[in-house]
């Protein structure tokens, strides 16, 4: 038995900048905090995936607001700051950007500091600086401007008592960059033409700067108004003005991406879904999540801990999933064993993934298959006469594999070390976009996805979905079950790996024709 040794915890809170929007933008300190701490409290403009790396017994609460919509009061986050900090808590209190920069951030300070709470701010990135950045917009530039100032755009600026001093920074200031101020768009421009800045200024709107989601919109200052109401702009806005909007032109280099703008529908499970989300965001695609499967434990685990108990009498183990050895490590550790209990047999992982997902436990793979399908593991194993072989892996998967080898000899034990299921999904939403024209792709990783997408949905539905989508598959096998649903695969890679995908796909967008 552990014995833990619990001492009692000093409260602590930390604000935090979550920066603007980009998880690659968040700071070392931060990453640090968000993974170690007891709470985490977090606000509308804080990327949500960042909580996916909160400890998993991490208390998350939201209290984010939305325009003037506050889920939260202002006075009760603080008095939850203070409480969660009296009883013990680390908190982590992620703000969007940088904390201090328009976030209110400098009251919460002053509050959870006079409560005597221990107290320490993260500065982030703030929006201001790098929504223009990712806009193709640096905020200074040594030939046209010194100065910049940031600004709420929040207030109303033709109210009496305005704390802005208009006169002085219509001229007085070169670059200009307001928080909060679509709404206030026609009254800022105006206010500042009125005080003496040329209409002709160039502005730009950046909504949702960092983000895949980022559009800019570019105006002067007197037709700006009119380009907002046309693009129907709405928060999260930057209005960014000065003559250094004009430098994007030639730095645009985030909304240039390959996929900057493509939505891209992925099936894969919810836990294997990031890698290739990530891999498809950089390169400046949205991808949306859409899950066909998800893994769960097997109904019974018999057949893998009798496997595991006559590990020594196997000649070879084989890995066809990551999900298989994770699965498998789980079961080890339920059962009070771990990989020792494997000692025995060679290991062969098909696909480099699998092969990793063996080799972090310190494991070493002997053999990985260079083909991904179940075929290519038949041509590398070489003789397999009278050997017995281990495959622990989904329930229903393709039978190739076990058939094959038994048809050359072996002694297989296909055992069950999980097995798919279907997840709840947001259909119709999927459904509406692609009526919309706002779906640009379908991807598929497997064959079993294609038709656990097809049967996710009635047939006219797929049908209209497959006149719409052009799909694209990870390799021959995948495409062939796609195709005989009736998609149209307009990408394969040659290699069958999701990074491969992802290049092919942006390969396939960067053709003039597609
Ligand atoms: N503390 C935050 C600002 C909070 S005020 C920061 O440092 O960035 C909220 C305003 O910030 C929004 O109305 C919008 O003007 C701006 N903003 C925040 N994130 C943004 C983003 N990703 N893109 C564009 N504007 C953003």
């Amino acid at each position: 038995m552990i014995v833990y040794l619990q001492l009692m915890k000093q409260g602590k809170v930390y604000l935090i900048g979550a920066g603007p929007g980009d998880m690659g933008l968040v700071t070392v300190r931060a990453m640090e905090l968000i993974r170690t701490c007891d709470t985490i409290v977090y606000d509308y403009l804080a990327n949500p995936r960042l909580l996916e790396f909160a400890r998993p017994d991490a208390e998350i609460i939201y209290v984010g607001k939305k325009g003037g919509d506050h889920t939260l009061p202002q006075d009760q986050i603080n008095q939850l700051l203070i409480q969660k900090a009296k009883d013990g808590k680390h908190i982590a209190r992620l703000k969007g950007g940088d904390p201090y920069v328009f976030g209110r951030g400098g009251e919460e300070a002053e509050e959870i500091i006079e409560s005597g709470a221990q107290f320490e701010v993260v500065p982030g990135v703030t929006s201001g600086v790098a929504g223009p950045a990712y806009a193709g917009i640096p905020i200074t530039h040594r030939s046209c401007t010194s100065t910049m100032a940031f600004i709420t755009g929040h207030e109303d600026p033709t109210k009496d008592d305005t704390a802005i001093h208009w006169d002085k920074i219509a001229t007085g200031i070169g670059t200009l960059v307001f928080y909060m101020g679509v709404k206030n768009l026609p009254m800022i421009s105006k206010n500042l033409i009125k005080n003496g800045r040329d209409p002709k200024t160039p502005v730009a709107l950046v909504r949702w700067g960092t983000t895949p989601d980022q559009q800019t919109w570019v105006g002067t200052l007197d037709t700006i108004a009119e380009v907002a109401a046309r693009g129907k702009v709405a928060p999260p806005t930057l209005i960014v003005v000065g003559e250094v909007v004009n430098l994007r032109k030639k730095l645009n280099w985030f909304e240039n991406r390959p996929l900057y703008g493509k939505r891209i529908i992925v099936t894969r499970a919810r836990a294997q879904a990031s890698g290739f989300s990530g891999k498809l965001e950089e390169l400046g695609a949205t991808p949306i999540e859409f899950p066909t499967i998800e893994t769960v434990a097997p109904e019974s685990w018999d057949a893998l801990d009798g496997a595991v108990s006559r590990m020594a009498s196997y000649d070879w183990m084989i890995f066809t999933s990551a999900n298989g050895v994770g699965y498998l490590l789980q079961r080890l550790k339920e059962t009070g064993r771990d990989i020792r209990d494997l000692a025995g047999p060679k290991i062969c992982a098909i696909g480099s993934k699998t092969a990793q997902a063996v080799e972090a436990l310190g494991m070493r793979v002997l053999l990985v298959p260079e083909e991904f399908r179940a075929e290519g593991i038949l041509a590398a194993i070489g003789d397999v006469k009278g050997k017995k072989i281990l495959i622990p892996r989904a329930k229903e998967a393709r039978e190739i594999l076990p058939d094959e080898l038994q048809k050359r000899g072996a002694l297989v034990d296909v055992v069950a070390a999980y097995r798919t299921i279907r997840p709840k999904t947001k259909k119709d939403e999927v459904l509406a976009m692609v009526r919309e024209g706002k779906i640009d792709m379908v991807t598929f990783a497997s064959s079993s996805t294609v038709s656990n997408f097809a049967e996710m949905f009635q047939p006219d539905e797929l049908k209209e979905i497959i006149s719409r989508v052009k799909a694209a598959s990870i390799g021959p096998i995948t495409s062939e079950t796609a195709r005989k649903f009736g998609f149209d695969v307009a990408v394969e890679p040659a290699q069958f790996t999701i990074e491969a995908l992802a290049e092919e796909i942006a390969a396939y967008f960067a053709k003039p024709t597609a």
